[in-house]
């Protein structure tokens, strides 16, 4: 829902293959080849290889139709292939700050930095390719698991999507399907749970290798049960990369190197679980409130 204005105007310009089996609006964001609103710039640069260090630099950002800014002079750093939980009540811009990195939304003020340059300056499809996001509700279309896997990367050999597939923890259930990686997903084909679903669009991140990873609570409308498997997918799919998890279990967040905490005041506290527990601030009275544990 949050991301629900701009997409809609895309909508026109996607092929009627993605417009079936479209779960949320929230979907669209993930399909990154369509016509965007926001245009790369004429002097764009792509850059070869891409480490993955990002900086918000003073960014502040406001909703196009909306008075307040969301986020207010906001500064973050995060290292090449750092582990990075961002946490905060709801509502607090979590998922409008990732948003900033490939640009679904440019900033109102300040800057945002990939390997140093800023993302308005780089090529938009270089830009998105080297940013993968797994978020809550996972976007399939009408098509065979192979197809939808391969949506990670078009040019992906079988191979190549069998690998993915394994390495995301879906290879097992995909075989027991009817006709396996050839089978229909959608109105008249196979019906998968939503921990399988979730694997799918892990596999789909391992075929596309981005160095960027956002993961926007991926794993909270799961039960316990398919949440274990998706975890470990996640984990191994995280290994390498810059990784933003937003999420609210703590089995997510206690591993981070790094708690980031927003709220409408912005970053109030960052440190290690054990660091800012120790000090009884804000993180302390969120997570005991979040997660009804007393500390
Ligand atoms: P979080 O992910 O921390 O829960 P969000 O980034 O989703 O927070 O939302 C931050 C604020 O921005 C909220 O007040 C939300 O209502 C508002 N918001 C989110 N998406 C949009 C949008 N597409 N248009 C207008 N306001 C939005
Ligand atoms: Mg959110």
């Amino acid at each position: 829902i949050n991301f629900m204005i701009e997409p809609i105007q895309k909508l026109t310009h996607m092929s009627t293959q993605f417009q079936e089996g479209i779960t949320g609006f929230q979907r669209f964001m993930e399909i990154m080849n369509m016509k965007p609103a926001i245009e790369s710039n004429p002097n764009a640069v792509t850059l070869q290889k891409v480490h993955g260090e990002i900086e918000f630099n003073q960014v502040s950002f406001r909703y196009d139709d909306h008075l307040d800014n969301v986020l207010k002079h906001l500064s973050i750093q995060i290292q090449p292939g750092e582990y990075v939980a961002l946490v905060g009540p709801s509502g607090a811009g979590k998922t409008t700050l990732c948003s900033l990195i490939p640009r679904f939304y440019d900033v109102t003020d300040g800057d945002v930095l990939l390997d140093g340059i800023n993302v308005r300056d780089m090529d938009l499809m270089s830009l998105r390719k080297s940013i993968g996001i797994v978020q809550q509700d996972v976007f399939l279309f009408t098509g065979t698991v192979m197809e939808n896997i391969r949506y990670g990367n078009p040019a992906a050999s079988e191979e190549e999507i069998i690998a993915a597939a394994k390495h995301a923890n879906a290879h097992d259930f995909i075989m027991n399907l009817p006709q396996g990686y050839y089978s229909e997903i959608g109105q008249r084909g196979v019906k998968l749970s939503g921990g399988q679903k979730q694997r799918l669009s892990i596999a789909r991140v391992f075929l596309k290798n981005p160095p960027v990873l956002i993961l926007d609570e991926a794993t909270s409308a799961l039960d316990n049960e398919s949440e274990s498997v998706v975890k470990q997918s996640l984990e191994s799919l995280a290994r390498g990369r810059t990784t933003i998890v937003i999420a609210h279990r703590l089995s997510t967040i206690r591993n981070a190197e790094r708690i980031i905490v927003l709220t409408e005041d912005g970053v109030v506290e960052q440190g290690t679980h054990d660091s800012l527990l120790a000090r009884s601030g804000p993180y302390a009275r969120l997570y005991s409130k979040q997660f009804e544990i007393q500390v």
